[in-house]
């Protein structure tokens, strides 16, 4: 079940113990376990006598309710507790449970970088009826930002175009992405990036899915599109290389997390149908 999101009021707590998305830094407080980890409850926070800040109430998993909280960058780790990137929880928890780490960190996030005004300088304090802070003397709003950026599967008959960062430590390759800019389309935005990254056109623009990515405050829009012209040309700005793989000779890609995988795992099933019906 997804995490039914809510802002408040709170639920009652009485006698239910609610799931704590712990955060210092960019890391998340679990509790080791077996050869992997949990998100750990109230009971066992208090327990461990770690108070955090700015406690958000995010919704219900079920009916066990969700909360962030922001813990002191001081703090230690007590015994049985770690601290992990939120990127290494994925596969250690379940799915809802690992998109709701990513809602809570958001909001942690957002609370973090609005604590006084961008405007003025004073103060903010949280607004009574939404999610949103408010200067204590301007009244300027500030709500969770959210940065919509779009990621693009690039068909060439049976070729993938794929293009390996060079930003990113693992050398990988993926399917092409970039931030929107104002007053940029989605549409628009895929055309820029993949010409601006790689000289391609393209064409046939086809919505897929989306995916919060919560690094720290993204929206990822996926899309097929279809080859429509030009040759190769990498920016090595963004991009370190760039080529068109076929769904048997595939380099090393992004694990199961990413809609990017998912984008390229939809290319190789569409390609083997394809084969086989031929
Ligand atoms: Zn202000």
């Amino acid at each position: 079940m997804k995490l039914n999101m809510a802002v408040n009021p709170a639920p009652e707590m009485k006698g239910i113990d609610a799931y704590i998305f712990a955060f210092k830094g960019w890391e998340i407080l679990v509790i080791i376990e077996h050869e992997g980890c949990r998100i750990p409850k109230g009971s066992e926070l208090e327990q461990a006598g770690l108070i955090g800040a700015r406690l958000h109430y995010l919704g219900v998993l079920g009916t066990i309710p969700c909360y962030s909280v922001d813990l002191d960058p001081g703090v230690g780790v007590p015994d049985g507790f770690s601290f992990t990137g939120l990127r290494d929880l994925f596969g250690h928890v379940g799915e809802d449970l690992f998109s709701a780490a990513g809602h809570a960190f958001q909001i942690v996030h957002w609370d973090r970088m609005h604590q006084y005004c961008g405007k003025c300088g004073a103060p903010a304090e949280y607004a009574s009826t939404e999610r949103a802070k408010v200067c204590k003397r301007c009244k300027a709003i500030y709500y969770p930002k959210v940065s919509p950026a779009i990621i693009v599967a690039v068909k060439k008959g049976n070729m993938l175009l794929l293009a390996r960062n060079k930003q990113r430590k693992h050398a990988f390759y993926s399917v092409l992405a970039g931030f929107v800019e104002p007053g940029e389309t989605l549409e628009e935005c895929v055309i820029r990036e993949v010409r601006e990254e790689t000289g391609i056109e393209v064409k046939n623009i086809k919505y897929f899915a989306s995916q919060s990515w919560p690094f720290p405050n993204a929206l990822m829009v996926g899309f097929t599109a279809d080859y429509g012209g030009g040759e190769i040309r990498v920016d090595h700005r963004e991009i370190a290389a760039a080529d068109w793989f076929g769904p048997d000779s595939l380099p090393p890609i992004p694990g199961s997390i990413s809609i990017a995988r998912k984008l390229i795992d939809a290319f190789v099933k569409e390609q083997k149908q394809t084969s086989k019906e031929r």
